[in-house]
């Protein structure tokens, strides 16, 4: 049932109007008004769904009813259609100028109910998007996601996340600062920025390109000026040019896994690879020995008399030496080479693409480098070296025994030396 408002001061034009609905009693209800605000009144306290106004009224005129209609946020999307009898093209454009549909004086019957009908039936429809968008931008502000709809020139559409990320009230805040959000991508490590991308390049189409790659970026929280880790998810809209981005936070996970993840591989005192990361390496290499027939040296360094250290210096300073030793070697060594805590005072390195020769070099050089080392509280410090090269018909705990073998050889003939074996 729709509730249709009759306006008009002739109350024979009333009448005619009551006559024409009376037939289709079952889908209107008819409300009249004599005039300007005896039809404002009716409005404050019914629902209306279409008004039938009259232009030509004596106190306030229809346009001006029309008017103070449109400029209420309760009433101004009711469909009004102007019934007048005048047909100036002063009147026609005004009428259409408020939004207002227009029907002269005397109307065809047919005419006007089709009008009332499509006018209903558009404003149910527009009522319908308007749902339709609030759901969708409730879905949206429901999401702890940063989302955003964008299209190749701007961004559209955010929702409340973006803007509590961003300490802004409104789009427009962020848009009066900002082209985009990808401006904002911090660079570092493998968190993908707006400086990897090569000349002419757009990040959606990029993104979009490589369906298989995760992109992980970095923002600027300013609210405690934390960077977080954000996953990104861009998906086209269908048939549209535009695309929604959303930036889920994955700080915690980055952490937590990062953390995880030196703790296993990272010997806790030194901060060098430890013995598991080694054994992969070693593994690793040994396939890469096996496979390309690649010059690979192993080595093994033990601090000379280190017992001695703490038991003369206690274990802080024991410590000490064991973190100066390894990183002096660790800052000295070719980028390539792998250098682990083996256990206690030995240390391994692994130096791929090298032959004996050169391991050699490069293992002596090291040697000298601690000998000439100033240690905290204790001085000098020297160190031995066992040396050895990848062979055919090696495992890998034969490659490690004879390195082992040589690193004894020079401990039991003076130390401070490099054995090849
Ligand atoms: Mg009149």
């Amino acid at each position: 049932m729709y509730n249709i408002l009759c306006v008009d001061d002739t109350s024979a034009n009333l009448l005619i109007l009551e006559a024409l609905f009376d037939e289709y009693k079952d889908k209107y209800n008819i409300f009249q008004a004599d005039g300007g605000y005896k039809a404002l009144e009716i409005l404050l306290s019914n629902h209306i769904d279409l008004i039938l106004l009259d232009v030509m009224m004596p106190d306030i005129d229809g346009f001006e009813t029309a008017k103070i209609i449109k400029q209420n946020r309760e009433t101004k999307d009711i469909p009004i259609i102007f019934l007048t009898a005048k047909k100036d093209d002063e009147t026609i454009e005004k009428a259409f100028t408020l939004g207002v549909d227009y029907l002269s004086k005397p109307y065809n019957e047919v005419e006007l109910l089709s009008r009332v009908e499509n006018h209903i039936k558009l404003r149910a429809y527009h009522k319908q998007l308007d749902e339709q968008l609030l759901f969708s931008q409730a879905i949206l502000d429901a999401q702890p996601n940063i989302v955003f709809v964008r299209d190749d020139e701007k961004i559209l559409s955010v929702n409340r996340s973006f803007l509590y990320f961003f300490h802004i009230d409104s789009l427009d805040e962020f848009r009066s600062q900002h082209q985009c959000v990808s401006e904002l991508f911090m660079e570092y490590e493998n968190f993908f920025s707006l400086s990897v991308l090569n000349e002419g390049k757009r990040w959606v189409g990029e993104i979009l390109h490589h369906k298989d790659r995760d992109y992980n970026v970095l923002l600027m929280d300013i609210s405690n000026f934390e960077p977080k880790a954000f996953r990104i998810n861009i998906n086209k809209i269908d048939n549209t040019e535009k695309f929604v981005v959303t930036l889920t936070d994955i700080t915690s996970i980055t952490t937590k896994s990062k953390q995880f993840e030196v703790k296993a591989t990272h010997d806790t005192l030194t901060g060098i690879y430890n013995r598991n990361k080694f054994n992969e390496y070693m593994q690793e290499y040994y396939q890469r020995f096996n496979r390309y027939k690649e010059d690979i040296c192993f080595a093994i360094f033990d601090i000379d008399f280190f017992k001695k250290v703490n038991d003369t210096y206690g274990h802080q300073i024991g410590d000490e030496t064991l973190i100066t030793f390894a990183k002096t070697i660790d800052e000295n060594i070719r980028i390539t080479d792998v250098f682990a805590r083996w256990g206690g005072e030995e240390f391994t390195l692994i130096m791929p693409n090298t032959t004996i020769e050169n391991g050699f070099q490069v293992v002596d050089n090291l040697r000298k480098l601690i000998q000439n080392t100033r240690f905290k509280q204790i001085g000098h410090k020297t160190c031995s070296v066992g040396l050895t090269s990848f062979k055919d018909g090696d495992v890998i705990e034969s490659i490690v025994a004879r390195a082992d073998e040589a690193l004894y050889e020079a401990k039991e003939t003076g130390r401070n030396k490099v054995v090849v074996k």
